[in-house]
């Protein structure tokens, strides 16, 4: 198969006080190996929350409260790992795998389903994930080698201390710092070199998929593209699929293969680069692409739209969008609008919005000019 990671109708809730948020709704799409995805929103659209839920990463008062991932191990590699897998799975054999009703295909991994020993040995040889804070969780006195040294060492206890040595320098050298830095401690490095020691660390064990968050404030624009103008080559080059996560849409128009727009929770849509760049198709995208100047020029925020999204602890009916859709009609505040194909010879552009539904735009109720 093609496809390494299936994800289907996954909901997160943060369980709060005064009721459930309804960080991320209802969302589902495919990854191919190699891959490489950039999923953009705005702060608060459930961006990052789905991907810490595709790594098992949340943590109370977030909870997953549906859905599935499937995770589809290379096949040369797949009897390897699904016999430590089984292994592992008769040692935790008292964890009741949530989910575990559920069909998940011979070939495929359910992450939702994992025991914790599953998940530790899933997380690096199969999913890395770097973190917006992940260059300050470096530890501040420990040198970057022995930090570097130490993943493999837990991971790969087979190896030398002598081959440890030699793939720390490697990953140093991937990443485009001097091997001999390895004895340098992260306050001696600057925020884009730590940076690019969290990446080193991520390829460490050669996953499949890495999950990148990016850092929102911490770097300047010009590391940030830097950051992944390398990490996408490095993806590249080592066959590695990613999804890269922002906030900035005009860095990702750049460097991957395809665009993911979350917008209150929900994916709203997906398409190829070139395809969205040159023709958006939810207002919402439509928007945001037109408030770029230039796509070479200062790079805009997603902020160019009037309004605010609505309140995810109380969500209103119909489309997500429709309080600041220009082009809103009404059956825009009774229908969810779903995820489909605009026009047929480019399958893979979906977008959530009634304007692309023959069957409810036929009935749409349009304004006739008075005379
Ligand atoms: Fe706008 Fe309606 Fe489309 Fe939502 S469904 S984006 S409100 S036109
Ligand atoms: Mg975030």
């Amino acid at each position: 198969t093609e496809t390494l990671l299936d994800v289907r109708h996954v909901n997160v809730d943060y369980l709060a006080g005064s009721g459930a948020v309804h960080a991320v709704r209802d969302v589902s799409f495919q990854l191919k190996r190699g891959e490489i995805m950039g999923l953009a929103g705005e702060s608060g659209s459930g961006k990052s929350t789905l991907a810490f839920a595709i790594a098992r990463l949340l943590r109370p008062p977030a909870e997953i409260i549906g859905g599935q991932v499937l995770y589809y191990p290379d096949a040369a590699r797949t009897g390897q790992f699904t016999s430590l897998m089984q292994k592992v799975k008769l040692k935790d054999a008292s964890h009741q795998a949530k989910n575990a009703t559920e069909i998940v295909p011979e070939d495929g991994i359910n992450v939702f389903g994992l025991t914790p020993t599953q998940l530790r040995l899933f997380r690096w040889n199969e999913l890395s994930v770097v973190f917006q804070s992940a260059m300050n969780a470096l530890n501040p006195v420990m040198n970057i080698g022995k930090q570097i040294m130490d993943v493999l060492a837990a991971h790969q206890p087979e190896k030398s201390a002598k081959e440890r040595h030699e793939r720390a320098q490697d990953l140093l050298k991937m990443v485009g710092i001097a091997p001999d830095r390895l004895s340098s401690y992260p306050h001696e490095l600057s925020g884009g070199m730590r940076q690019r020691v969290t990446i080193a660390i991520a390829l460490a064990l050669q996953p499949d998929l890495i999950i990148m968050d990016e850092p929102t404030t911490a770097l300047d624009v010009v590391v940030q593209r830097e950051i992944l103008d390398l990490i996408s080559s490095l993806c590249k080059e080592t066959g590695t699929a990613l999804i890269f996560i922002t906030h900035d849409l005009s860095l990702l128009l750049e460097l991957v293969d395809r665009v993911a727009v979350m917008y209150a929770g929900k994916l709203i849509e997906v398409a190829g680069r070139n395809a969205f760049y040159q023709h958006p198709r939810h207002p919402y995208s439509y928007g945001l692409m037109h408030s770029f100047p230039t796509l070479h020029g200062p790079r805009i925020k997603m902020i160019g739209i009037p309004g605010t999204p609505p309140d995810l602890r109380n969500v209103p009916a119909g489309c997500p969008f429709a309080q600041r859709c220009p082009m809103a009609f009404d059956a825009c505040r009774k229908i969810v609008p779903e995820l489909r194909t605009i026009v047929a010879d480019i399958p893979e552009q979906v977008a959530a919005c009634h304007l692309y539904d023959p069957t409810i735009i036929g009935s749409r109720n349009i304004p006739q000019p008075a005379d």
